[in-house]
């Protein structure tokens, strides 16, 4: 396996060897209970002490409460739970209390979800109101001072998580000093510890929430500091450990992790300074830039952790940019919510104002304090390496230098598809219905490869196909369908290379286009094995192509990839296996193999993510067929005299998924994919291509 570059720090980091040590010590010699009497329970009770001093210490508070919980998670509850007690208190005793529960619009979804909770359950009935950010990720200070007489409670973060944007907790504390205002203040602190220096006793925040997990300790231990004075209700209560603020036994392994965490930046000389940090930062981003053209950082790093870059690239999506990091061994996050349909844009980015693309097409890469010269050197050569393999395969802007492609194509955005059709004898190429959104894409791919354009045609005579026809330099078509005039196709046909597509109009506002392998200037139906219907219904592909044609639509919403007339037949009918006899695990799959030696492991990745590295060897027979080029492929496998078993796989397991489907479902009854890609399976050394 490529070895792991783990740039994946504000999502959790690795545990820290001293905070390893310390738990083992805390398990194997310090295992006592810390509310016993005996002297095993007293030295688990002095550690504890001490966890707690040092973290005092550490947070630069001599008064009010700390305790050790489960993370942050917790802290936020308890927090939360607290000051709403006490308003609920204050209100039920003829008080006037603020109407608002006010948190920033880009606080981590356990505050507003902790706060709509308690709210209700509180019987509380307050109104939640989001505090807008402004450009660079930070609260609007007129909004809130708009908000102050009103707020109850407040609720802001010290750090994002998603952009690394630090807040400035001094003007917020500025203006509720200023307005008088006497709002109970949570601040969320996980992201900043370790990473600037917190001074909570000379502020006004009423309750810190920490996380262990995020500087190098396990994750299931937290912290919260609650300010002398401030209203404090316990969460969980029983055997009254931690002075009954907190029951339950304590996680000593946990404290003693994390202890050691905060021992270590005490000290100093452990973690990397600010400035090292900001060093870092920039040799990262300059190999971002290099490696991937037109890359826009979304927030601005002089309000950033320097340990947090979050980025979109033009062009690329955040899952298309997972997958080649990952690949190579870099582990970064999308810094949006991904479904396998459509990638949910980022909220934190949208918050800030952010264009739709780059919030949709967002990657975090968060590094630690503990990062050195050398991990970070190693991280850029992997990212320049990611670059140029995005450029071999296409996928960023390459003039010529791709390898000849033949065949089908479908490249898809959102639900939306394009086809391309490509002949590598003429070098040439047939798109066909161009997504706006995949012009630049489409464009990139075309040049790419050094083809020439003969059409650019569409299914519905209203489509766009200028831009992508002007971008491309292509003639425009003699019609509204792009269709090219008599004099360049001729007729309804259009030859390419071996290949003919031909242009069947149904009624007057859809076409289609066939193809198959050509019989002189005819393209005999018994030969025509694609057919790209756009929104076409099978009840109107009735007569027009055969049962068994793959269809090819402009939508893969339901992400069927390619369909027939049959399949869509034998799915209405319900006559489908278990969803389960299509997954394999790498024990199912070596049974597999035993018993079919002859069956084929296809890697549905994209060329990018084999350039950038490979996985260990397995066994068996590996083809590369990416997700794109399935249906190019699809027919030769239906076709085949005898079928061998098919075994999909990929990353993570979800493109194989709805390979293996598709194949199961235009009744291909030997496909199948490994469950949990190669995440969780170790694989062959090579894959071959298809040829081999
Ligand atoms: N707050 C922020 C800013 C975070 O980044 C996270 C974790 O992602 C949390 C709260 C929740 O922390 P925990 O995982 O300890 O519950």
């Amino acid at each position: 396996m490529t070895p792991e570059i783990y740039l994946d720090g504000n999502a959790t980091s690795p545990v820290l060897p001293a905070a390893i040590a310390a738990a083992v010590r805390a398990m194997e010699d310090c295992y006592g209970n810390p509310s016993s009497s005996h002297t095993t329970g007293l030295q688990a009770k002095a550690l504890l002490d001490g966890a707690r001093q040092r973290a005092m210490r550490l947070l630069g508070v001599e008064q009010g409460r700390l305790m050790f919980n489960s993370g942050a998670t917790e802290g936020i509850q308890t927090a939360v739970l607290s000051a709403l007690c006490a308003l609920r208190e204050r209100r039920d005793a003829g008080q006037a209390i603020g109407s608002m529960l006010v948190y920033g619009a880009t606080e981590h979804k356990a505050v507003p979800e902790a706060l709509a909770h308690w709210n209700r359950l509180l019987g509380l009935n307050l109104t939640l109101s989001k505090l807008p950010v402004d450009g660079d990720g930070r609260h609007d200070l007129q909004a809130l001072r708009a908000r102050l007489p009103e707020t109850a409670m407040l609720c802001t973060m010290a750090a994002n998580n998603e952009t690394g944007v630090l807040s400035d907790v001094a003007g917020i504390e500025g203006l509720l000093e200023e307005t008088g205002c006497a709002a109970y203040w949570m601040v969320d602190c996980v992201q900043a510890l370790g990473k600037f220096r917190l001074r909570l006793a000379r502020s006004r925040i009423d309750y810190a929430p920490f996380s262990g997990h995020k500087l190098y300790a396990p994750k299931g231990i937290g912290m919260l500091y609650v300010r002398q004075g401030a209203p404090f209700t316990p969460l969980i209560v029983g055997g009254g450990q931690e002075a009954a603020q907190r029951s339950g036994t304590e996680n000593m392994a946990g404290v003693a992790a994390l202890d050691a965490v905060l021992a270590a930046l005490e000290q100093g000389g452990v973690f990397r300074p600010h400035d090292v940090l900001c060093t870092f930062r920039e040799r990262l981003a300059a190999s971002l830039r290099r490696a991937l053209p037109g890359v826009v950082f979304n927030a601005a790093f002089e309000h950033a952790l320097p340990t947090t870059l979050n980025f979109s690239v033009p062009g690329l999506s955040s899952k298309e940019l997972m997958d080649v990091f990952d690949a190579a061994g870099v582990r970064v996050s999308s810094g949006s919510a991904c479904s396998a349909a459509k990638a949910a844009p980022s909220y934190v980015l949208q918050a800030m104002g952010v264009p739709d693309w780059r919030a949709a097409s967002a990657i975090r890469l968060s590094f630690g304090p503990l990062a050195d010269e050398a991990s970070i050197a190693r991280a850029c050569e992997r990212i320049e390496r990611c670059g140029a393999a995005l450029r071999a395969s296409g996928l960023i802007a390459a003039d010529g230098g791709l390898p000849a492609q033949d065949g089908v194509l479908q490249l898809g955005s959102g639900g939306a598809c394009s086809w391309l059709v490509h002949d590598a004898a003429s070098r040439s190429c047939v798109v066909i219905d161009p997504q706006p959104e995949l012009s630049d894409r489409i464009a990139a791919h075309v040049r790419g490869l050094g083809y020439s354009v003969q059409a650019v045609l569409g299914t519905t005579p209203g489509a766009d196909l200028t831009t992508l026809s002007r971008a491309l330099g292509v003639a425009p078509g003699a019609d509204a369908f792009g269709w090219p005039g008599a004099g360049q196709g001729g007729g309804e046909l259009l030859a390419l290379g071996a290949q003919a597509l031909r242009r069947v109009l149904v009624g007057a506002h859809q076409a289609l286009y066939l193809l198959g392998r050509a019989d002189g200037r005819a393209l005999p139906a018994a030969a025509v094995r694609h057919a790209f219907i756009g929104a076409l219904a099978p009840q109107q592909l009735a007569g027009v192509v055969r049962e068994d044609t793959l269809l090819c639509a402009a939508s893969d919403a339901q992400q069927p990839f390619c369909s027939s007339l049959q399949a869509q037949a034998a799915a209405a009918g319900g006559t489908g296996e278990p969803e389960s006899a299509l997954h394999l695990d790498t024990a199912a799959l070596q049974a597999l193999l035993q018993r079919h030696p002859d069956a084929v492991l296809v890697d549905v990745r994209e060329s990018h993510e084999h350039l950038v590295g490979l996985p260990a060897a397995l066994g068996g027979k590996v083809v590369s067929v990416p997700l794109g080029q399935l249906a190019g492929q699809i027919p030769e496998w239906l076709g085949a005299p005898v079928q061998v078993p098919l075994v999909f796989f990929c990353r993570s397991g979800n493109r194989s998924a709805r390979a293996a489907q598709c194949l199961r479902r235009l009744g291909y009854a030997q496909a199948y994919d490994l469950a949990g890609g190669m995440a969780l399976a170790a694989l062959p050394a090579a894959a071959l291509p298809l040829a081999a």
